[in-house]
């Protein structure tokens, strides 16, 4: 048997979108001719609570593409430690945009509004502005933990308060939303732009959406011609999209109880721990007190395939194309290997 927990980035697309791919009507996107891009961003905008989106390429490029459009070269950007921003996009933001990255703590997915506000510059002979406040939800290396609303909204706030942008960094947006069986929109109406990736756990071969104002998608609209990401008849990439957010959203909550089974029944063997308050939705994060990286290879022996990301860390993340089978199966190889 062969079970891949190491992202759920490997879905595959459904027979559905496949069907709806090949059958969709196009145009040039680069002209926003593509009646099938054009309706798969009014419906993210729609469920998102803001004037407009952007279907980009990846995630990596709504970041990037979000902190060009905000800020200005020389000014700084606040990021959580941990986040895919600052240890996943290659220094992206100083490359791209010239920009200082200041990173601010955050334990177990909890942020103290209070450590925003002290890294808070403001411009003058010496110092570079802050110009932009990054979050993300759920948070990836903080073992897909939910944003708390509270939490976002006293982020937001201050940022505000001081004149900051903020840029919500939703990969897994629709997980957190599923799992507190609340809108996006909870997290959403409090920043100034935000993405979701389509190509995680929705199942999509490619695509992420941007959203936010007028104003803020046609600067972006630009940026994503300059970071080389116009494309012409996407409609084939967008219809998936469309299935993905009619289809696939609600059944994130099979993720999120195989995730919890399969961290339960880990946490129970000698040699592994996971701390079982961060797991919320579909990612499971193991201390392993041998190397991480031969227990990683031990279980790919037996086809259960996870990622060390730490000396001492697995990453395993449940998905589509893992059913309850594959998770008793997992967990079984965890105990051989033990
Ligand atoms: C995966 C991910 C991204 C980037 O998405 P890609 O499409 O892989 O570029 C950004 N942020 C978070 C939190 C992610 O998990």
């Amino acid at each position: 048997m062969r079970v891949d927990l190491r992202s759920d980035t490997v879905t595959k697309p459904t027979p559905e979108m496949r069907r709806a791919m090949a059958e969709a009507e196009v145009g040039d996107d680069v002209f926003g001719e593509d009646p099938t891009v054009n309706r798969l961003q009014e419906m993210a905008a729609e469920m998102l609570g803001h004037d407009a989106a952007l279907f980009v390429p990846s995630g990596t490029m709504a970041n990037e593409i979000a902190i060009k459009v905000w800020t200005q070269p020389g000014d700084a950007i606040l990021v959580d430690a941990e986040s895919h921003i600052l240890h996943y996009e290659l220094a992206g933001p100083a490359v791209l945009s010239g920009v200082l990255v200041e990173p601010y703590p955050i334990e177990r997915g909890q942020i103290d509004p209070g450590e925003i506000e002290r890294r808070m510059r403001v411009a003058d002979d010496h110092t570079p502005g802050t110009t932009l406040l990054c979050l993300e939800n759920t948070h990836n290396r903080c073992g897909g933990t939910i944003l708390p609303l509270d939490q976002c909204r006293a982020l937001c706030e201050c940022a505000h308060r001081y004149g900051l942008r903020v840029h919500l960094d939703g990969a897994r947006l629709f997980n957190a939303a599923v799992a507190l069986g609340v809108s996006p929109q909870a997290w959403t109406r409090h920043v100034d732009s935000a993405f979701f990736a389509l190509s995680k756990g929705l199942c999509c071969p490619v695509g992420s959406v941007l959203v936010g104002s007028q104003e803020f998608i046609r600067e972006a609209h630009r940026v994503r011609k300059l970071f080389g990401g116009g494309m012409r008849q996407v409609g084939v990439l967008a219809a998936a999209g469309i299935v993905a957010l009619q289809t696939m959203v609600d059944r994130l909550v099979e993720d999120h109880r195989r995730a919890r089974r399969l961290a339960e029944a880990i946490a129970s063997l000698p040699g592994f721990e996971v701390d079982l308050e961060t797991v919320q939705t579909n990612i499971v994060y193991v201390h392993t007190a041998r190397p991480a990286r031969e227990i990683e290879q031990q279980l790919a022996a037996q086809g259960v395939l996870t990622i060390a990301l730490d000396p001492h860390r697995l990453r395993l993340v449940t998905h589509h194309d893992v059913d309850d089978a594959a998770i008793e199966y997992a967990i079984r190889m965890f105990q051989q290997i033990g």
